[in-house]
């Protein structure tokens, strides 16, 4: 049987009718940037996180790099970022000029570890970038306070938990700015690039709006040097549709999810038994496993495809290698050796977790 990591062909299937009406009537409209599409999904978007404001842009990178930016954020300030992230978390701090300052995770949940966010404070920090990874929702309550003692930002890097819920409240507006992805691949994704910024504070929405559509607000009124990163009204109506889907699509996943932790329990792997599994949005399954290599190859084999999150860390790539050679940061490195992502995702067949289950079980026994 052959289990596909994410099989975004039978998830456009499921969507298709809708999709191909409104794809018709948008091409028809004759209006293809900006315009009610785009205004419709981020209004929806907000409101079905419980944000004030969205505005969308062109990628997740932008919606970090852009949320920089209206807070100020430059040459000569520090942001510090989790070293087990994407790298894009940490590109996005480089991107304004300011320097990235990792801090390990915890073990338990594989993001930033809260107890050492204190001792990575300079009085050049100016912001926080919790990580939601894997879809996990970081322990904001501890961030948030450290932040408020000492006088930070906090953005959040929510690319990888649209729908994930912290106590009770969606992830969508607990920091100052809150940074989303619509890649394909994440739990709500385009059919090609997007991103969006989600906030309380209308101040800083019209700044990120501002940045974002040239430095202006008024037609040809250009106040600051900005930049155009638009999020494709096209995508923005594809994205409303899934929208509509996206806490069904996140229960299949948890199912998935729970059942992988229910019945790999007795074998050779670390699970993430740390996750909550009605709360977070589970964009991936890791799993920790000693000879990580050898399992990976023996899945494929079975054609059961796996992936890695992350190889290799942001700071050991030659990016980062030579500003971060006297780092230590120890526990991402073992874990992008020993991380393995199983295949979860809202179209995977019941019978293709249970054939995974089994191919692990007769791996380790
Ligand atoms: C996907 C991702 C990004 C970047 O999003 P793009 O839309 O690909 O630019 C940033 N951070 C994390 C954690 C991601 O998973």
């Amino acid at each position: 049987m052959k289990v596909p990591f994410l099989d975004l062909q039978a998830q456009y299937l499921e969507i298709k009718p809708e999709v191909d009406t409104r794809l018709d009537g948008f091409l028809k409209a004759g209006s293809y940037i900006g315009g009610a599409y785009l205004k419709n999904f981020e209004e929806n978007f907000s409101s079905f996180l419980g944000a004030s404001h969205c505005i969308g842009v062109a990628n997740g990178l932008d919606a970090l790099e852009i949320s920089l930016k209206s807070l100020g954020i430059g040459v000569g300030d520090e942001v510090i970022v989790p070293s087990n992230t994407f790298i894009a978390t940490w590109l996005a701090v480089s991107n304004c000029g300011a320097t990235p300052i990792p801090v390990e995770p915890k073990h338990s949940s594989f993001s930033i570890d809260p107890a050492k966010i204190e001792s990575a404070i300079s009085k050049n920090t100016k912001a926080i970038i919790p990580v939601h990874l894997y879809g996990e929702p970081a322990d904001l309550d501890l961030i948030l306070e450290i932040a408020e003692t000492n006088n930070l930002f906090v953005v959040e890097d929510a690319a990888q938990a649209h729908g994930a819920f912290y106590k009770s409240k969606r992830i969508g507006s607990h920091g100052d700015l809150v940074a989303w992805s619509f890649y394909p691949g994440k739990n709500l994704g385009a059919f090609g690039d997007g991103g969006a910024v989600t906030t309380n504070n209308l101040e800083l929405a019209k700044k990120i709006r501002k940045i974002g559509n040239y430095g202006s607000q008024e037609k040809y009124i250009n106040d600051v040097i900005g930049r155009n990163s638009r999020l494709d009204p096209m995508q923005a109506l594809i994205l409303d549709i899934k929208l509509k889907k996206l806490d069904e699509w996140n229960d299949r996943r948890r199912k998935i999810a729970n059942k992988y932790l229910s019945e790999l329990s007795d074998i050779d792997i670390t699970l993430p038994d740390g996750f909550n599994l009605q709360d977070g949005a589970w964009h991936l399954f890791p799993v920790l496993v000693n000879k990580r290599d050898a399992l990976k190859k023996y899945l494929d084999k079975n054609l059961i495809e796996t992936l890695i999150h992350y190889p290799i860390p942001p700071h050991k790539q030659m990016a980062y290698a030579s500003d971060f050679s006297s780092s230590n940061l120890e526990i991402a490195e073992k874990l992008s050796s020993q991380l393995l992502s199983l295949p979860i995702g809202p179209q995977l067949e019941i019978d293709q977790v249970d054939f995974v289950i089994k191919i692990l079980k007769k791996y380790f026994n």
